[in-house]
């Protein structure tokens, strides 16, 4: 059975009895709107805790101006269901006013210099509010675990930075993307996709196949082979493509050879796809 908690009070006092109780907590922080990819984060967190907490808050500081907060789906009572199938604990899905009685947090976390590249660059000040609301959540729930997903590999690394920066002390677990049939990445924001832009949308993993298939090569050469499976597409805009060294999150440099991470956005119908997949240059 999964419980439903609004209030930060409550979702403590059910952690701290779940510790009492020796049982090892995870936390598993969404958007809501959920899908398989989501499911699977909260499979590995059974793996590996004996309390599973799913957090389902839409959160107004990582959505810049132009974004798509008000438009977000929102869907608590199909996540309920499928949290309960899936075997989730507890539902914390506390209101904005119960997080954000002001609206906004004055005191924030600055995600640095990485957060102000790729993601960041289009999306300014988005991995700043990513990053305040996981502290705030890593303190309200106080697990042993986190989960996130490879999916956004940008906000996996900088996650990490912050937990090693901040001394936070919780344990990262980070889950492989889940993917539809034909290669595209589970995403709340597919459901924006009509059926034109759905079919299009395979265009955004296609590239990562291309940029794959031209790894024995380098990076410039991963980069040319991405945007030609995307270019002469109407409807498919490529915001960035990025060749990096995934310890770094820096653009890997000439002459690079070894483990590195492409990664790509993409409007797809005026719908933004973010996409990234290992691949071994040289
Ligand atoms: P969101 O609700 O989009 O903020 O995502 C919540 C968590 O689910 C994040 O850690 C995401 O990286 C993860 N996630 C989203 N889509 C997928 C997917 N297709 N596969 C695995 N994890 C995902």
């Amino acid at each position: 059975m999964t419980t439903t908690i609004t209030t930060v009070a409550a979702v403590r006092e059910q952690v701290a009895a779940a510790r009492v109780a020796g049982r090892r907590v995870a936390l598993v922080p969404t958007m809501g709107a959920l899908h398989e990819g989501h499911l699977a984060l909260v499979a590995h967190a059974r793996e590996v805790a004996d309390v599973v907490v799913v957090s389902v808050f839409v959160n107004p500081m990582q959505f810049g101006p132009k974004d798509d907060f008000t438009r977000y789906p929102r869907d608590l009572d199909g996540d309920r269901g499928l949290l309960a199938e899936a075997g989730a604990d507890v539902l914390f899905a506390p209101e904005a006013t119960e997080l954000l009685p002001d609206g906004r947090t004055q005191v924030r976390v600055t995600a640095g210099q990485i957060g102000d590249t790729l993601e960041g660059r289009v999306r300014p000040g988005h991995f700043d509010g990513v990053l305040t609301i996981v502290l705030k959540l890593l303190h309200v729930v106080g697990p042993d675990v986190v989960v996130f997903g490879q999916k956004d590999a940008q906000q996996v690394f900088l996650v990490r930075r912050m937990i090693r920066d901040l001394d936070v002390p919780v344990g990262l677990e980070v889950v492989q993307t889940i993917r539809e049939d034909d290669g595209l990445a589970r995403s709340s924001r597919n459901r924006y996709l009509d059926a034109g832009a759905r079919r299009l949308a395979r265009l955004v993993p296609a590239a990562l196949d291309a940029a794959e298939s031209a790894a024995d090569r380098d990076a410039d050469a991963m980069t040319a082979a991405a945007q030609s499976a995307l270019a002469g597409e109407d409807g498919v805009v490529l915001d960035y493509l990025a060749v990096v060294d995934p310890a770094t999150f820096r653009p890997v440099d000439d002459g690079y050879r070894g483990r590195a991470l492409v990664l790509v956005a993409a409007r797809v119908g005026g719908t933004r796809l973010i996409d990234n997949r290992f691949v071994h240059l040289g």
